[in-house]
């Protein structure tokens, strides 16, 4: 794995002279957060501070052109194109999976139609004649975290991306764990339930659809039928479609029974599978970002209770469990942190 990274660098930098010394002040380097609605560029510096950032609408039912002018524009409204001009040294992207990290191809994700099988590294580098590395989204924001974020300074770090739905990045050694072709690390659709509802993916029981934002406010929809007094009802002005997961967490903070039940049922899943992952990896932290992790701060301790009567690991106490230090940046800081040794 980290041979392949490295040999994919190198050939990156061999292909294209413009390359310079990553030491040199004047150059810059672009992150790309492709997501279905918006396209995220920022310029971020060499400890992984944002220095820049600017967004695009993202044509993502168009066709594969329109989709590719997205990004152009993303980059376009970050620094006038002539600023660029011998300065540019290499642009990292991030976009949802499946996609092909080693190629630089986006393969078929669900949320971007416009692109199937298409080789954004490559149209990328056609257009702007740099270097571009390609990741997916939780591996790039889980690399962020490691290099610069909650997981600096540990060895092995696993990522937990919680919004609406849940991205995940295992980093090794410094480096992302790609497996055999590029698809390991999709903690987010590990099962702890064959029983359990059908996730977006088409398996049952993934923590995505138990545990996600959405998964959240559809479990306190259901509960609502039945419960009608609850405070969550009268927040949403009767209207149930309006339920989200910040909802429950203030319903729970004003004592209200069923959002209680509701919070309750996501950390028992969220850290069963946390355990899970502790015994398989082991990793030396854990770090819970996206949207969600706001709404579960307050209660990492009943997670680190609840993990501990759920793995084998003698010691999962040693284990951090921290909040990610990028919030809707993860995205940009990742890509950047793609570019970099
Ligand atoms: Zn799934």
């Amino acid at each position: 794995m980290a041979t392949k990274n490295s040999s994919r660098r190198q050939s990156h930098r061999a292909a294209n002279t413009r390359v310079r010394s990553k030491n040199s002040h004047s150059e810059i380097v672009i992150g790309v957060d492709i997501g279905a609605t918006k396209v995220a560029a920022g310029v971020v510096n060499a400890k992984g501070r944002i220095l820049q950032r600017n967004v695009a609408a993202m044509s993502s039912s168009g066709d594969a052109a329109a989709g590719f002018s997205s990004v152009i524009a993303a980059i376009s409204g970050l620094i006038p194109a002539e600023k660029f001009e011998g300065k540019l040294a290499a642009i990292g992207m991030c976009a949802p999976g499946p996609l092909d990290p080693k190629r630089g191809v986006i393969i078929n994700p669900p949320n971007l139609p416009c692109w199937r099988n298409y080789p954004l590294a490559a149209e990328m580098r056609r257009h702007y004649h740099v270097p571009v590395t390609l990741d997916n989204d939780g591996n790039a924001a889980a690399l962020a975290e490691a290099k610069w974020g909650a997981g600096r300074g540990y060895r092995n770090v696993f990522y937990a991306g919680i919004g609406t739905g849940i991205g995940s990045g295992i980093v090794l050694n410094g480096q992302i764990y790609h497996g055999r072709t590029g698809a390991a690390g999709e903690g987010g659709h590990v099962g702890i339930d064959p029983n359990g509802p059908k996730c977006n993916c088409g398996k049952r029981g993934c923590i995505e659809v138990l545990a996600s934002g959405p998964a959240i406010a559809a479990r306190a929809k259901r509960k609502l039928a039945e419960h009608p007094e609850s405070l969550l009802l009268k927040m949403t002005h009767g209207d149930l479609s309006a339920i989200s997961s910040e909802m429950v967490g203030k319903a729970f903070a004003d004592g209200d029974v069923i959002a209680r039940e509701v919070v309750e049922e996501t950390l028992d899943a969220l850290s069963y599978w946390l355990a899970n992952i502790i015994d398989l990896l082991e990793p030396d932290v854990i770090v819970i970002g996206g949207g969600v992790s706001t709404m579960l701060a307050p209660f990492l301790d009943q997670i680190r209770n609840r993990i501990k009567v759920s793995c084998i690991n003698p010691s999962p106490d040693g284990i951090p469990l921290v909040l990610a230090k990028y919030g809707e940046d993860s995205g940009i800081a990742g890509a950047v942190a793609l570019c970099e040794g």
